[in-house]
């Protein structure tokens, strides 16, 4: 099979019949202009030249590749462990916005918006923001600034206005809606920062490229260290950034397997999980057409994950291409088995990982590759953010007893 995956999308913003742009008109001459804007800049010197010092500077890059020492040795394979959870705010997002912020103010633009589920990209784009002096306004699902009120006073610490969404559910979807409307209201000054490889083009390869780092370095590390590739590369898949950044590394090396990790969540009935690629249909979500969750009159599902950072009907369309084309192989692991991962890398290694990459740990502790597998799993940030949760979940005496 032949992949092309590094020279998609096509020139109409396509990954195959993925992606595209199912957005007002009124938002098409800014994704023209942000478009264009990126193919200019892409190769740019000084562009490069001024992020790859800011990630180099600021973010703490190159993040290291450690051996899994005592995992390794439980499990019968080698593994490396991408850390992404050491960069500058804790995880993979910090490279897309201020790759992002940069753009924009390139393009002039004087204000920044983005909409957060979470609060992580939220936190991420309201970092880059108070980094160049920029206004920043994040949309947030009334639900959410409850559920995750630390990260509304990062962002407001941070200098960012958060304006809570009222309408509809009150979470991510409504808050997408309202930043979408501002943007078309106030497209001339205002750049959007989309935190995943999705949205309508150029988002999806925007992001890609500017997450690209984590596996170019894990290419260049494991060389260094195994002198070849890896058997397998393993990350979790919310909207699919961390993992369409390692991966893209590795894409044109046939011989590597791909392998992305969703949400398993409570079970495999509606509203139980996040498992789009696994569970889904193609249909049009947030901009672009893409494996979903959504039931037979196409209204889009419920979620759940016990991490945030998965909890999303959609996913990327490049993750669609992927699977559809047999390049990448799609998997999932329980809310249960995430919590196991959680728990062995913080024993095994001395490291809290969040607990959307620990559902990759969760899956490779079911032993599913062959013995002595060389595997490298994106750890795309720190537990930190998770301990309540975690703490809740294994019952405060588990975590009192040992
Ligand atoms: C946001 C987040 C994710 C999920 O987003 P992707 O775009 O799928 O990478 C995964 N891990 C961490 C630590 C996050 O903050």
């Amino acid at each position: 099979m032949s992949v092309t995956a590094p020279t998609l999308p096509d020139a109409r913003g396509r990954f195959g019949r993925f992606g595209g742009r199912y957005v007002p008109e009124i938002l098409i001459p800014a994704l023209d202009e942000l478009a264009i804007a990126w193919s200019d800049l892409r190769d740019d010197a000084a562009f490069r030249g001024e992020l790859d010092a800011l990630l180099r500077d600021y973010v703490g890059r190159p993040s290291p590749l450690t051996f899994a020492s005592r995992l390794s040795d439980a499990l019968g394979y080698r593994i490396w462990l991408k850390r992404e959870d050491l960069n500058h705010t804790g995880a993979h997002k910090i490279n897309n916005t201020l790759g992002q912020v940069l753009l924009a103010r390139r393009l002039g633009k004087r204000r920044i918006i983005a909409e957060t589920g979470a609060g992580m990209h939220g936190v991420a784009t309201a970092t880059a923001s108070a980094l160049f002096g920029l206004p920043c306004v994040v949309y947030m699902g009334e639900e959410d600034t409850v559920r995750q009120a630390p990260n509304v006073a990062r962002m407001q610490l941070l200098g960012a206005e958060v304006v809570t969404v009222t309408s509809g559910s009150r979470t991510l979807k409504d808050a997408m809606n309202e930043a979408m409307r501002d943007w078309a209201a106030s497209v001339r000054e205002t750049h959007y920062v989309i935190g995943s490889v999705a949205g309508p083009h150029p988002f999806p390869v925007l992001v890609r490229e500017f997450q690209r780092v984590i596996g170019e370095e894990t290419r260049s590390q494991l060389r260094d260290v195994e002198g070849r590739d890896p058997d397998a590369v393993v990350a979790c898949v919310g909207g699919g950034s961390n993992a369409m950044g390692i991966f893209a590394a590795f894409v044109g090396a046939p011989d590597v397997r791909l392998i992305g990790v969703e949400a398993g969540g409570r079970g495999d009935g509606p509203g139980e999980h996040c498992r789009s690629l696994t569970l889904g249909e193609p249909g049009v979500l947030h901009g672009s057409l893409s494996y979903l969750l959504q039931d037979e009159d196409g209204q889009v599902l419920p979620t759940h994950s016990i991490s945030a950072g998965l909890d999303y009907p959609g996913v990327g369309p490049e993750h669609s291409y992927l699977k559809e084309s047999g390049r990448a192989e799609y998997v999932a692991a329980t809310d249960a088995q995430a919590l196991e991962g959680f728990q062995a890398l913080a024993r095994n290694e001395g490291i809290l990982p969040a607990l959307e990459p620990a559902h990759a740990i969760g899956w490779l502790l079911t032993r599913p590759l062959p013995d002595g597998s060389l595997v490298v799993v994106n750890v795309s940030g720190r537990g930190d953010k998770d301990l309540e949760t975690v703490r809740t979940a294994l019952g405060v005496d588990a975590v009192a007893t040992p």
